[in-house]
């Protein structure tokens, strides 16, 4: 474990001085290890739910977490990220430990950016924000749709309206870009982000990737979810994935083609392939029973190619295939993503659409007569 900051505090539960400090999750670390390691009994962590235990197996290496300690060492409170919005607590009450997962506080600004193209789109917006990750986004959902070497000119403008989160007065994780426009030969292309996918003006889906479905499965036993805050019971569980109710023993295939970056057995999700397309797309297919003979760790898989066989590996009910995708280390539904789901908005779904862009057009047009503009419009702490 990497020591970042080391500072004493004052804990106001236990009398004395208490350390708190920010570390860095190991590569190949696990709940359970960090537990053992702490002295903490096992049973906190087998006695959770299912759900629980899944998602105890998102945290990521190099992510950063923080821990509090009495003047004897003893681990009072961690609290470990396991995505963008939430974390793993663990605690120590009346002697006994706990885990729960409660919600990252941070607070999110939106920002406007409204530009006359010199270099490229992606140069420009980086030169003018310093924002990689949100020059990136931005060429991403343009790609399939505007030819950037030849149809973008000198002078064409761009806007982009974004949120950005910060956490303790830094940036953190992705930018999400809710609407923007890029103009090419003085015709304009929108595209708004809408329940977690990109839409053009008219409703189209702009499809980034597609994917087939990885198992033959009787039912979704468990959808996806974000887990939002119950306001009372303060309860969160998101599920970040689709749990696929199927045979025992039935062929995983991969839903996309890409490299094997995962292969063994990873807490919550017992054994676990993962495969990464592209820089961004990460696909992982949990509880398996067996791997797919030869199937290694940097292995290339096509789209369609068996990987492994469903199992109920990782402490789950029944056999099911979990079955989660991630865009940047971002959590997104699967099964929007499946090749046969429509990609056109239509009726009272189209209407509802066209009633949540209005404002960002409007947004939009505003900032069409300024040459070269920046602001921050909201800013909100959760
Ligand atoms: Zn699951």
């Amino acid at each position: 474990m990497i020591r970042l900051i080391g500072l004493w505090v004052a804990c106001l539960a236990c009398g004395y001085g208490a350390v708190g400090e920010r570390l860095v999750w190991d590569k190949g670390a696990t709940l359970l290890g960090f537990l053992d390691k702490n002295k903490i009994d096992p049973k906190v962590y087998y006695d959770l739910a299912i759900q629980d235990k899944e998602l105890g197996a998102e945290i990521r290496a190099g992510v950063s977490y923080y821990t509090l300690r009495d003047d004897q060492g003893v681990l009072l409170q961690a609290l470990i990220p396991v995505s963008e919005a939430v974390q793993l607590r663990i605690f120590k009450q009346a002697d006994r430990y706990h885990i729960d997962f409660i919600p990252i506080v941070f607070s999110s600004v939106q920002k406007t950016l409204s530009l006359r193209v010199q270099k490229s789109p992606y140069k420009d917006i980086l030169r003018t924000t310093g924002d990689a990750r949100l020059a990136q986004e931005f060429v991403d959902i343009y790609k399939k749709t505007v030819n950037f070497r030849r149809a973008v000119i000198k002078g064409d403008q761009l806007i982009v309206i974004y949120t950005r989160k910060h956490r303790l007065d830094r940036p953190f994780g992705f930018p999400s870009i809710q609407a923007s426009m890029l103009e090419t030969a003085r015709r304009p292309h929108y595209v708004f982000a809408y329940e977690g996918k990109y839409y053009d003006a008219q409703g189209k889906e702009m499809m980034e990737f597609f994917l087939e479905t990885p198992v033959r499965y009787s039912r979704v036993s468990s959808k996806f979810s974000h887990g939002r805050m119950h306001p009372i019971l303060k309860e969160m569980r998101p599920h970040y994935g689709v749990d696929l109710a199927a045979k025992f023993g039935a062929a995983v295939h991969a839903a996309t083609e890409g490299n094997v970056v995962f292969m063994g057995y990873k807490g919550g999700y017992g054994r676990t392939v993962e495969i990464k397309y592209g820089k961004e797309l990460r696909l992982l297919y949990a509880h398996l029973s067996a791997f797919a003979p030869g199937l290694k760790v940097h292995s290339y898989v096509r789209r369609g190619q068996l990987i492994g066989r469903v199992g109920s590996t990782g402490l789950s009910t029944g056999p099911h295939l979990h079955f989660g995708v991630y865009k940047n280390d971002r959590p997104i539904d699967p099964l929007g993503r499946i090749r046969t789901a429509k990609n056109q908005l239509n009726g009272r779904e189209k209407e509802h659409f066209e009633r949540y862009i209005r404002p960002y057009q409007h947004a939009i047009k505003d900032m069409q007569s300024f040459e070269y503009a920046q602001q921050e419009t909201l800013k909100i702490t959760y």
